[in-house]
């Protein structure tokens, strides 16, 4: 069975709100059902660690406990995990867990997890299984038959959406749009009648035609909040309407470097399709019957959207008609 870890805090307590069964204090802040702070590092046990995002402060108590009882830690790149069991004074066994052998890798927990091992799963940064590996282990571990246990903390996502100042109740993780132009417009067009706020993960090298493709799928008048580098020194979030995004990002060199999540509001809230029809479909109508001038203009009035963009959108669209006929 497990062997427990005290995770209590070693400060004295002091005479006002001690829990008199956990010791622990509170100052009227902690929820009555949250449990105390005293956990247990289960043996057979698979444990999925979040882990910072870019600030090496940024790990909770729990995480650093499950680490260092860990009979192997798991990790996407054990060379970034080093650092961070370096940094926290944590010596651990590690192998190796990536895209590329996750499924050999998977095989190989499990054969721990039978010798009754206690394994800690981590990625690069963050919740492993978002954007990173992790999925296919865990499925393989549940499949078997062995417990799985999150240990929650940083994740970019909701990083940004607990900043964003955007009310909305509902959010859709998209992950990384895919880097052909094709398949990501015709993702956005699907995306464009999505009334929840929209989360998007991008690369420095991409932002920019992301944010682009942004505009001329949704329309020019839905906010967005771009934030670069969470939790780091140069930690950016900056909120403009989407068609002025591109000139921002273009404004500063800085803008387009590091890590980046996009937020963008949903289709109901902006009012900027047109009875559920994306942009991109009425351009393409709209081009059918008219000149690209006259069907931009039209574009414009009916979506809000950018009229650069629409035009460059609109000559791309007229010039790929040309060829396939
Ligand atoms: N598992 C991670 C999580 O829980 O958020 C995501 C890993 S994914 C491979 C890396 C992407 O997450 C980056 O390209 C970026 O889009 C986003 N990201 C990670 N850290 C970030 C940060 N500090 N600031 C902004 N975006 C970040």
């Amino acid at each position: 069975m497990g062997h427990p870890v005290n995770l209590s805090m070693n400060e004295p307590a002091m005479e006002r709100n001690v829990d008199t069964d956990s010791g622990m204090v509170s100052d009227g802040m902690i929820n009555d059902e949250m449990v105390d702070v005293t956990a247990t590092v289960n043996k057979a046990t698979l444990y999925v660690v979040a882990t910072p995002i870019g600030n090496l402060g940024d790990i909770t108590l729990r995480a650093l406990e499950v680490l260092k009882a860990a009979d192997v830690i798991a990790a996407e790149d054990t060379r970034v995990t080093i650092r961070l069991l370096n940094r926290h004074g944590i010596a651990g066994r590690l192998v190796a867990v990536h895209e590329h052998n996750e499924r050999r890798a998977a095989e190989r927990v499990t054969e721990l997890l039978a010798e009754g091992k206690t394994v800690a799963l981590v990625s690069d940064a963050g919740t492993p299984g978002i954007a990173d590996p992790g999925a296919q282990v865990v499925a393989a571990v549940r499949t078997a038959g062995y417990a799985v246990v999150p240990i929650p903390g940083p994740n970019a996502a909701a990083t940004v959406l607990s900043a964003s100042g955007f009310e909305a109740s509902r959010f859709l993780f998209c992950g990384f749009l895919p880097s052909r132009a094709a398949e990501r417009r015709r993702l956005l067009a699907e995306l464009a009648a999505q009334t929840a706020l929209l989360v998007f993960y991008e690369a420095p090298h991409r932002v920019a035609d992301c944010v682009a493709d942004l505009c001329a799928a949704f329309g020019g008048a839905r906010t967005i909040v771009i934030a670069r580098e969470l939790t780091k020194i140069h930690e950016t979030l900056h909120r403009c309407r989407l068609d002025e995004a591109l000139a921002w990002l273009e404004a500063d060199d800085n803008h387009r470097r590091g890590e980046f999540v996009l937020v963008v509001e949903g289709a109901v809230a902006a009012e900027s399709t047109v009875a559920g029809v994306d942009i991109e479909t009425v351009l393409k109508t709209l081009l059918a019957e008219l000149p690209v001038k006259q069907a931009v203009a039209l574009a414009v009035k009916l979506t809000d959207g950018n009229r650069n963009v629409l035009y460059k959108r609109a000559l791309t669209l007229k010039s790929k008609n040309r060829d396939e006929t």
